[in-house]
């Protein structure tokens, strides 16, 4: 039997996250494309997130135990199990988050490379290694190593529900911890799913990757069961507050808030693959993408051509819930009004707004929204200062590229971004100094897809880092051990050194 099939069997309770606990409060979560139960799953109480984390915490130390290979090759057999279901996972994440199926397909398959480097480099990144003891301490063998924390608890957001928090649970796994998931109340289905699937491909240890779902209260539990690190991954206003329930206990945090990436289209840049990238990366996902392109800023010498392209694109966009369409409904029903708020603000505030062509009185609610390109935008606008996450676009036009730049690092957020230009040596440059924690050349979001890279923002959009040796290292401590090799005749630390030898540096 699938694993979908047996959550139908149980009306979808429960089949990921064992309930233990005799919860009786429940909630639905829904499909957005046609309101549709997908699944209904138990609010798990402080009490059952406690109970969670000690079954974890035990589990913790049989998966540490079991090594670097022992844990290599588990972690391979979920990576398996996930490739050999993808179409099942991606059929959920279509149904529970509204993306097209390929793209959770894309999603799932990128997720599905990290855990194979998370898994094959653990061991290289964190593994016991000798450092250069220097010269006051050479008669000893320096080493370093970095150990696992215990348990980890993941709080995720719904936007890409197996990318995301996967980031997090992926590396923390590798790295030798077990593993606490709250999924967004907005997607627990899947969240329930990715905890079966592990019990299914590692029985031994089925209890080094756990969910619990429910809503805030739930993940704040999460924040106060003692847990050796929180990962939250959503907006910069629950961040706060789970560094605040997290402070209560000196529980330390990362933190992968929200954006409001920007792109920089040079004088000398290939305008059409511009505009191809900005489309996609502003549009992919319903723009409800956290390094998705919000803004673009493109010189004066580009600015005409650059915006046709982009309406020209944008023209042939179609949300939908069906194979071709481009995109798919907002998966929450409250960011639509955000986004209109925005639009209709960028209207009246004296801007251009430029939407696709797509005919609302076709869509099956009001889930789904037209894309539109805001034009000449001023820079208070809320559509350039706040993060939108909707099918939005908003383009100005600059001098030159440090006009630009100038105004990319104006934002109080700084994940990523993008620099389009033909000149390896200005766009490095430019890439260099944009304040974010990502940036590609040349095209859009390509740093996710790079498991050695790091992944994580700046300012208001949080600290810390996922993926790649960084990633692996956020999930542990630096243990430092020195070893005596051999005696010295003379014991610098030590009371039994000769008072007649005092230390004095020279000079
Ligand atoms: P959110 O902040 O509303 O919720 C995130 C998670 O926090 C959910 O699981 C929610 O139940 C939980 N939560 C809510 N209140 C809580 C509390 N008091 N204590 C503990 N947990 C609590 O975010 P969202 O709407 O799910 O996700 C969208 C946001 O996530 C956007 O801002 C987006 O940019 C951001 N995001 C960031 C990244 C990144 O890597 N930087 C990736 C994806 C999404």
């Amino acid at each position: 039997m699938s694993l979908a099939e047996q959550m139908d069997t149980v009306t979808d309770a429960s089949a990921g996250t064992v309930d233990r606990h005799e919860t009786t409060e429940t909630f639905e979560s829904t499909n957005p494309a046609s309101g549709a139960v997908v699944g209904v799953f138990p609010v798990h109480d402080a009490d059952a997130v406690d109970e969670t984390v000690e079954r974890a915490r035990a589990a913790a130390e049989t998966w540490a135990a079991l090594g670097f290979d022992g844990r290599r090759q588990r972690l391979t057999a979920y990576r398996g199990y996930l490739a050999r279901r993808i179409n099942e996972l991606a059929d959920l994440v279509h149904r529970e988050n509204g993306k097209p199926h390929a793209d959770a397909i894309l999603e799932i398959t990128l997720t599905i490379d990290h855990l194979a480097w998370a898994a094959t480099h653990a061991r290289r990144v964190l593994g016991q290694r000798r450092v250069r003891a220097g010269m006051l301490a050479a008669n000893h063998a320096a080493y370093l190593e970095y150990q696992p924390l215990g348990v980890v608890g993941v709080i995720g957001p719904w936007n890409y529900p197996v990318f995301t928090p996967m980031g997090s649970i992926a590396y923390a796994l590798a790295a030798g911890n077990a593993v606490v998931f709250k999924p967004s109340e907005y997607t627990p289905a899947v969240g329930a799913w990715l905890a079966a699937a592990w019990r299914a491909a590692v029985p031994d240890v089925e209890d080094a990757f756990q969910v619990v779902t429910g809503f805030g209260p739930t993940g704040a539990a999460l924040c106060r069961a003692g847990v050796g690190k929180l990962a939250f991954t959503g907006s910069a206003p629950t961040g706060r507050k789970v560094m605040a329930a997290c402070a209560e206990t000196l529980t330390p945090v990362l933190m992968e808030l929200g954006g409001k990436d920007a792109m920089i289209v040079d004088d000398d840049a290939d305008v059409v693959a511009a505009a191809d990238a900005a489309v996609w990366g502003a549009m992919s996902n319903a723009g409800q993408t956290c390094i998705g392109i919000e803004r673009v800023y493109a010189t004066s010498a580009v600015y005409d051509r650059f915006v046709a392209e982009v309406t020209e694109q944008v023209r042939r966009l179609r949300p939908g819930s069906d194979d071709e369409a481009t995109y798919g409904p907002m998966t929450m029903a409250s960011q639509g009004g955000i986004v209109r708020r925005h639009i209709e603000e960028a209207e009246t505030g004296g801007g251009r707004v430029v939407r696709g062509e797509a005919d609302p009185s076709l869509f099956p609610n009001e889930n789904y929204l037209v894309p539109a390109v805001l034009l000449d935008l001023p820079e208070d606008a809320a559509a350039i200062r706040e993060e939108t996450f909707g099918p939005t676009l908003a383009i100005t036009k600059v001098r030159d590229a440090e006009e630009a730049l100038e105004r990319v690092n104006a934002s109080s957020y700084g994940l990523a971004g993008a620099v389009f230009s033909r000149s390896k040596t200005k766009a490095m440059d430019l890439a260099r100094r944009m304040r974010s924690g990502m940036t590609s050349v040349n095209s859009v979001l390509t740093f996710a897809s790079v498991p050695a890279l790091p992944f994580g923002g700046v300012g208001e959009s949080g600290f810390g880092r996922i993926h790649g040796e960084d990633g692996l290292k956020e999930f542990t401590r630096a243990k430092a051990i020195t070893r005596q090799r051999v005696a010295l005749p003379v014991n610098l630390m030590s009371f039994s050194r000769p008072p007649r030898r005092p230390m004095r540096w020279p000079g």
